[in-house]
């Protein structure tokens, strides 16, 4: 039977819309899942953004539609509205829609909220996680934990939806544990000045930019210090700020 809403490929075939929120992984193509990239290759239209490595859209089909999403070449990100319209139209006209983030959607990535979206009008959604950017801090000898040294981690990021700096930072020195910023450089300063009036400026901490990219950046000092690191190593977006002790066990 031919079905008269089909604009696959195959007119035979009943279209499903679906959306995959995938996790591209911290920057190195290759640390994406395997999952993912069988659903990669699936995939008949790919949303993706700034922090999604582009090779991995070479594992989609030459007819696969790609579309970005990220910011607009000096101009301002996508907005989110826009992103959901995409969504819908997309899946209800192609099928299988793959929204292409990077490290993992559901950390500091607004996926949830387009998994939402598509539930709401009627698309069937999946999450298929990535490795988030903190993880790839490993590369630079820096375990998030280590047994009598940091016994757990406080994942925070730098800039709120007000864009003020999170209250949760002071908390967070209170502990042993790791402290983890996301998208924290404009608030460098801030953060260390918070830690210097605490006084905890001399616990150690690094900057790592393009975590496991072959570009990547890494500076490492006190948390006093950041701003400093900052400006001496010239780092830059797309960088993650981690403070502890953690720091110090490899060096
Ligand atoms: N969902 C992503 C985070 C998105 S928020 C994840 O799980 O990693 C954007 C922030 O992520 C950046 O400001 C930066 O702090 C961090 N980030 C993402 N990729 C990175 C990379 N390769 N190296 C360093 N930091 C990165």
């Amino acid at each position: 039977m031919r079905m008269t809403h089909s604009s696959t490929d195959n007119a035979n075939e009943p279209l499903h819309p679906e959306l995959y929120v995938i996790g591209a992984g911290p920057g190195d193509p290759e640390l994406i899942t395997v999952k993912a990239y069988k659903v990669l290759q699936q995939a008949k239209v790919v949303l993706y953004d700034n922090l999604a490595n582009r090779e991995l859209l070479d594992i989609t089909q030459p007819e696969c539609e790609k579309i970005y999403v990220g910011k607009r070449p000096y101009g301002d990100y996508t907005p989110q509205e826009n992103i959901h319209e995409l969504i819908r139209e997309k899946a209800f006209s192609k099928g299988k829609v793959v929204r292409l983030k990077g490290g993992d959607p559901y950390i500091f990535g607004r996926g949830f909220e387009e998994v939402l979206y598509a539930r709401q009008h009627g698309i069937s959604t999946y999450y298929i996680p990535g490795i988030t950017s903190m993880q790839a801090s490993g590369f630079e000898d820096i375990p998030l934990t280590h047994r009598a040294i940091s016994e757990g981690i406080w994942v925070l990021t730098g800039t709120k939806k007000d864009g003020r700096l999170s209250d949760d930072l002071k908390l967070a020195m209170q502990s042993n544990a790791t402290v983890v910023i996301y998208m924290g450089m404009k608030k460098a300063a801030e953060i260390a000045d918070t830690y210097i009036q605490a006084g905890n400026g001399n616990i150690p901490a690094a900057i790592v930019q393009h975590a496991s990219l072959p570009h990547k950046k890494v500076a490492v000092g006190k948390a006093k210090d950041l701003p400093e690191m900052i400006s001496s190593h010239q780092l830059t977006h797309p960088a993650l700020i981690i403070i502890g002790w953690v720091v110090e066990v490899g060096r």
